[in-house]
């Protein structure tokens, strides 16, 4: 506690934005004190990153009485853009200096992003129809993370999270669980929907959101301007901010998740970090986001029900003839490709005296190439499917076949 500190509250530092640090910690003060324990899950992004800063600094200050306990949870996708998975490395130090436990969350190894891609065959997600990651990669190992706290814990717990839904917030009922609105991060929103209903923690733990109705402007200043200052923490949050695009930051108001995301239309945020000199380097990871939409789109590397049972009568189910996982041949050409793309980037990397990246990492190769090698595709798949390119008659959902044509 360090009471004669500055505030965001006094005189001439009285910030311009403080009518929405002011709601934020009416939230807090108004839900905090209920709650013995208080769990932060943070994604190393901007919003859940001032949530976290704002919220020990309010500690820090005496505007707020701490809890019994502040863990926070840390989401790791392995996927992260790197200036952000730095940042976050250098606030987990700021963390851990102030005593605040801070727990590094991971999918376990078969469910994580490449390793069940290209380990069990599944493709990359996509918007419309199947969009599994964010729910694997980020939601449930949190629920799980937090249901293990909670078995250590007595009393009741609130959840904080990033969530903001900026202008629009007062007005707006329901927390969407949307990726991108308002430069929102993904899977801020369903944190928020889904944690309380988890099993085993359900009544025990409940959601708060203290940026809800923050503007991205707000975020923006708090992470480039007053974080960084020692009077409000000295956080290494600047560096979050130029990774989103420092000054241009506002306009672009890009969001950001994995890298080569496959749900994005474009990869705005390794675009945005690539046009700083100093992460230049990292150029090839722009490989990523083609070699998804190849492993999705071209029909020679996914295999494709024929629409019939081994006895030759229909198969049941509406689409008949979906198309599924990903051969061998194309998981261990991408595989190959995304190891030369990282390897490339640490090669200039070691030659310029920059930080490496870790997307993929030698127990994950191995645990990829175990799967492959054990012959593992998705439930509900043998592997002895055609390939989608495979010329068939097209079989639709009501039954009828329309027999393939031969010219
Ligand atoms: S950022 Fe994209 S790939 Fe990553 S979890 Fe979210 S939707 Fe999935």
């Amino acid at each position: 506690m360090k009471p004669f500190q500055p505030t965001l509250f006094e005189g001439s530092k009285r910030l311009v934005y403080d009518e929405a640090v002011d709601l934020t910690l009416q939230s807090m003060q108004a839900y905090g004190p209920t709650h013995d324990h208080w769990g932060l899950a943070w994604s190393g992004g901007k919003d859940s990153s001032a949530t976290l800063t704002l919220i020990v600094h309010l500690i820090d200050v005496g505007r707020l009485a701490p809890p019994k306990s502040l863990t926070v949870f840390y989401a790791d996708t392995r996927q992260e853009l790197p200036p952000l998975a730095i940042a976050a490395a250098s606030m987990m130090e700021q963390l851990a200096a102030r005593g605040i436990a801070c727990e590094v969350v991971r999918a376990p190894l078969d469910k994580r992003f490449l390793v069940y891609m290209l380990g069990r065959g599944v493709p990359p997600p996509n918007n419309r129809t199947f969009r599994w990651c964010t729910r694997q990669i980020k939601v449930d190992p949190m629920a799980d993370a937090i249901e293990a706290r909670l078995d250590a814990l007595d009393g009741n717990v609130l959840m904080i999270t990033g969530v903001r839904e900026g202008e629009s917030a007062i007005r707006d009922e329901r927390i969407r669980m949307s990726c991108g609105k308002d430069g929102a991060e993904c899977g801020q929103g369903w944190y928020q929907e889904v944690l309380p209903q988890s099993k085993g923690v359900r009544g025990r733990i409940a959601t708060l959101a203290p940026l809800l109705h923050w503007r991205v402007c707000n975020v923006w200043d708090w992470l480039r301007i007053y974080a960084p200052m020692p009077e409000y923490g000295g956080w290494a949050t600047a560096a979050i901010a130029d990774a989103y695009g420092g000054d241009e930051a506002n306009e672009i108001n890009a969001r950001t998740g994995c890298i080569g995301c496959p749900l994005a239309s474009q990869d705005l945020g390794l675009e945005t970090v690539l046009k700083s000199a100093v992460w230049s380097y990292l150029a090839p990871l722009r490989g990523l986001k083609l070699i998804y939409r190849e492993l999705r789109e071209d029909d020679s590397k996914r295999l494709k029900k024929t629409g019939l049972e081994e006895d030759g009568t229909l198969s049941s189910g509406k689409n008949k003839q979906r198309k599924g996982p990903l051969t061998f041949a194309a998981r261990l050409d991408a595989l190959e490709r995304i190891l030369a793309i990282q390897g490339a980037c640490n090669a200039s990397a070691r030659e310029l005296g920059r930080p490496e990246i870790d997307i993929l990492n030698p127990e994950e190769e191995a645990r990829i190439r175990e799967l492959i090698a054990a012959g593992t595709w998705p439930n509900g798949w043998d592997g002895d499917e055609p390939t989608a390119d495979t010329p068939m008659d097209s079989i639709f959902r009501d039954g009828s076949v329309q027999p393939l044509l031969v010219w």
